[in-house]
């Protein structure tokens, strides 16, 4: 007789799910692993500061071990908000364990970053997570060394202490220890940063590199752009399985309440008119709305049209001076020039798109436009090929802006939102959403136009420039034939004098004199 074979189940943590499944959050390899970890503790930091109006001054460092060439150590310090010492062990302890899970616009937000390379660094270099903190108000600084009990999904104090702060310092040091390869990741770790300083001006990085390279992103603007608020969700955004949540948890007495006090842009007759299309009992308290009850109240919120749409006027937009002065900054271009667009909406989340364009100057001449992506102000490195941004710039016919390849032409595309539509969960790519397409086109076309005025100006000007010397040669032949005619002529005069009017024709057009275009056209 054979064996019957029982099948054993259990269920995983999350510590134990993601030890598993590395690569979905970013660490398949140890390069790949040190450009994330540089990644996941510089968003956070700059979550930490510019999300509350703080200019960040940021210190990134990697250093190598000096036994085990392997092996790395990354440190984040920043001068954020500090983190409450109550909560330090689970932030860098348990998977799944966030302050970002509000309806905000965050870099961070699943609650997943820090965590993951703080597992990634203990399953291979064995060291727990260092952490340095001290909130805003605290009199105390307080460090923690951290390890993930991963059959449980908990924190492990390895080692805790704090002392009385001296200083007004707040803000977090953050050191990770890990595997890693920096021959393979340093062109994108660099990337990244120079990525990140273009789109964060107003921050001062200071990177030093294992081979202890210093660079110095420093501080260009000192306009921080206006920080995210909370907001409750669009009715249209939401689906059964939320709605069940938000019944279930909501303090409200009816549903009408419910819906009027858990959602935006729903008033009473809004809610009175989804709850009667439902056909519910608008006194009827959430927690007795059964299954058909949620299915029909989605229903009814799909195909209400005269819901009002989400304003995004919550969202943390960059804003086109604090674009142009990152890309200035970084890229040293000749004309530069950006744009918000207004807030606009998919699938009831409000988004909004900003785009940018640089040309000239030191950018490099390629065969397609140069595009920075960016989500909630994180640059994107990976799978440009698949994403939205790449489409649309790509379907442009630029020799409509006046631009023809090979051509020094980069544009930065950036979409926020308190839900980006990611194509994964690496988070490296935006999906073809309809609207998205639409705004990052429309964005995208409005500063070409700008760039192509630019350039039938400056076009233009050459032109007129290039005539004024054709012209200048002949004056002295001009003066010496009046010459002939007036006797009493004073050559030199009249010839300085005309001279002189083309001199001042040119420097309207930022040329400073004849002598300039003679050397130009030369
Ligand atoms: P997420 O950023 O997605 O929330 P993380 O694992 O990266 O997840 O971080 C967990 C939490 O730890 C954050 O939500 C934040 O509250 C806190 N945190 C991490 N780094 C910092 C920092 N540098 N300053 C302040 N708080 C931080
Ligand atoms: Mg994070």
């Amino acid at each position: 007789m054979t064996e019957v074979a029982v099948e054993r189940f259990r269920a995983l943590t999350p510590s134990e799910f993601f030890y598993r499944n590395k690569e979905l959050a970013g660490f398949s390899n140890p390069a790949r692993a040190l450009y994330q970890t540089v990644r996941e503790l510089l968003e956070n930091a700059l979550d930490a500061t510019d999300s509350h109006l703080i200019k960040p001054v940021i210190k990134v460092i990697i250093k190598r071990d000096e036994v085990n060439e392997k092996l790395f150590s990354v440190s984040v310090e920043d001068n954020g908000i500090g983190i409450p010492y109550t909560h330090v062990p689970k932030a860098f302890g348990q998977l799944l364990y966030s302050s970002k899970y509000v309806l905000r616009q965050t870099r961070g937000m699943f609650g997943l970053g820090a965590k993951m390379a703080v597992l990634y660094g203990q399953m291979t270099a064995g060291k727990p997570v260092e952490v340095v903190t001290s909130p805003m108000l605290s009199r105390r600084i307080y460090f923690f060394k951290v390890a993930i009990d991963v059959k449980t999904n908990t924190p492990r104090i390895v080692e805790r202490g704090s002392y009385v702060k001296g200083s007004g310092w707040h803000g977090t040091i953050v050191k990770i220890s890990l595997e890693g390869d920096w021959m393979r990741s340093k062109s994108k770790i660099y990337e990244y940063l120079r990525r990140t300083a273009i789109i964060a001006p107003y921050a001062d990085i200071v990177f030093e590199d294992p081979e202890g390279t210093v660079v110095y992103f420093e501080r260009s603007i000192e306009k921080l752009p206006v920080p995210p608020r909370e907001v409750k969700p669009h009715p249209k955004g939401v689906d059964i399985e939320m709605l069940k949540m938000m019944l279930s948890s909501s303090k409200a007495k009816s549903l009408k309440e419910f819906l009027v006090r858990e959602f935006q842009s729903v008033g009473e007759v809004t809610a009175l008119r989804i709850i009667s299309e439902a056909g519910l009992d608008p006194t009827l308290s959430p927690r007795e709305v059964d299954s058909s009850g949620v299915e029909r109240l989605v229903e009814a919120i799909k195909s209400d049209n005269r819901i009002k749409p989400p304003k995004g006027d919550h969202l943390s937009f960059v804003g086109p001076e604090i674009i142009e002065a990152g890309l200035k900054s970084v890229l040293r271009p000749e004309f530069v020039s950006a744009i918000t667009r207004r807030p606009s909406v998919y699938a009831g989340h409000a988004f909004i798109v900003e785009a940018g364009i640089a040309f000239g100057g030191e950018i490099q001449p390629s065969d397609k436009p140069i595009l920075y992506r960016y989500a909630n102000k994180i640059p994107l490195l990976y799978d440009e090929g698949s994403d939205v941004a790449r489409k649309v710039v790509d379907s442009i016919d630029w020799g409509n802006y006046g631009v023809s390849f090979p051509a020094p032409l980069a544009v930065l595309v950036h979409i926020c939102s308190t839900k980006i539509p990611y194509k994964g969960v690496g988070k490296e790519s935006v999906a073809d959403v309809p609207e998205v397409q639409k705004e990052i086109e429309l964005a995208v076309r409005e500063v070409a136009r700008r760039l192509r005025r630019y350039l039938t100006k400056k076009r233009r000007e050459r032109e007129e420039a290039e005539r004024a010397v054709a012209i200048v040669k002949y004056i002295p032949e001009v003066v010496r034939s009046l010459k002939k005619i007036v006797h009493d002529l004073r050559e030199d005069m009249v010839e300085k004098e005309l001279l002189k009017m083309v001199n001042m024709r040119l420097s309207t057009l930022k040329i400073n004199s004849v002598d300039e275009v003679v050397k130009s056209v030369e």
